[in-house]
């Protein structure tokens, strides 16, 4: 895989021995029924980051999902097709996901007045300096959509100093305007943070 002219040598599993994956978190942002094909706003082949994001599960010792938790009535869905509806299926981790090794869930976009487009911005605790009083020092990102809660939440985690990585293929976009994506991949590897692959699973 190529982006943005570089060839991707790093591998999440060149990494395995690597001792900073021990104070490494895996996060996993988004990956509901509603953003895989099928849902109310799916992620063109969202579901394809699932085996992936599985495969790679074993490596971490800390493993955070995030949902997007909506209430019935927002000004978020003034943009977006009403999707993720708290307690709803659409809601509800894809079927196939692994929750067992999830150590920590995430809820956000809970109120009525967010996008909650950031795990960061979440209102249940202070993210970043939970993760800190854990000893993490670096995120590894995964999940949907690339442009949107991916690279918000991304962007944050470099914003409050987590070394930060995005891997490659476990995350998918929408592109809703053709050029989002690559746009988010710039503004993120403008930011410093990297992007590596889990490799097939
Ligand atoms: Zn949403």
């Amino acid at each position: 895989m190529n982006t943005q002219g570089k060839d991707l040598k790093t591998s999440i599993s060149q990494l395995t021995n690597d001792k900073n994956l021990a104070s490494a978190a895996l996060m996993i942002i988004d990956v509901q029924n509603d953003f895989c094909p099928g849902g109310a706003l799916p992620v063109p082949e969202g579901n394809k980051v699932v085996p992936v994001i599985n495969s790679m599960m074993d490596k971490f010792n800390f493993i955070v999902a995030t949902r997007d938790w909506h209430p019935e009535q927002t000004v978020h869905f003034d943009k977006w097709p009403v999707h993720c509806v708290r307690k709803t299926r659409g809601a509800a981790f894809h079927p196939d996901l692994d929750q067992t090794k999830i150590d920590k869930v995430i809820s956000k976009g809970t109120g009525n007045k967010d996008d909650g487009y950031s795990a960061f911005e979440t209102e249940e605790l202070d993210l970043s300096a939970f993760l800190k009083e854990k000893g993490i020092g670096t995120l590894y990102f995964t999940g949907l959509a690339t442009e949107y809660c991916v690279k918000a939440s991304a962007l944050d985690a470099a914003k409050n100093g987590f070394k930060t990585y995005v891997i490659l293929d476990a995350i998918r976009g929408i592109d809703v305007n053709p050029g989002d994506i690559e746009k988010a991949m710039k503004e993120m590897s403008d930011t410093g943070i990297e992007f590596i692959k889990a490799g097939s699973p």
